[in-house]
């Protein structure tokens, strides 16, 4: 099998590969007390590379969120709570305007793994 995430191989019967396994249980573990940015710290503690962590985060499966939408949309309503406010995005709306952000009118943003535009 493939891993889901990374797409190298992860062995007979498992379907995530042990690296990426380790990113997903530190994103369960702490992913919604403190989001991307707090993530990274844990990360660098349990030795893990950027590169692999933002394979996983950014991990297409399907039509599902990313891991990274979820975490995304925790934050906003967490944030939006902190202010009084009903925090009612879903990461399937995360998702949404992420791809909207990517297809259209997109000078200064760019996905991960592609080169930035001219100009950055
Ligand atoms: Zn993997």
């Amino acid at each position: 099998m493939r891993c889901l995430y990374c797409r190298k191989p992860a062995g007979l019967i498992r379907r995530t590969c042990l690296r990426c396994a380790k990113v997903i249980s530190v994103v369960e573990i702490a992913g919604g007390e403190v989001g991307v940015a707090g993530l990274v710290d844990i990360f660098i503690a349990e030795g893990l590379a950027r590169e692999q962590v933002d394979a996983v985060l950014d991990a297409q499966i399907g039509d599902q969120p990313t891991i990274r939408d979820r975490l995304t949309s925790n934050m906003a309503n967490s944030l939006m709570r902190g202010l009084g406010m009903p925090g009612r995005q879903t990461p399937e709306d995360v998702r949404r305007i992420r791809i909207a952000a990517a297809a259209g009118n997109g000078t200064g943003t760019w996905v991960a793994g592609q080169k930035p535009p001219p100009g950055h």
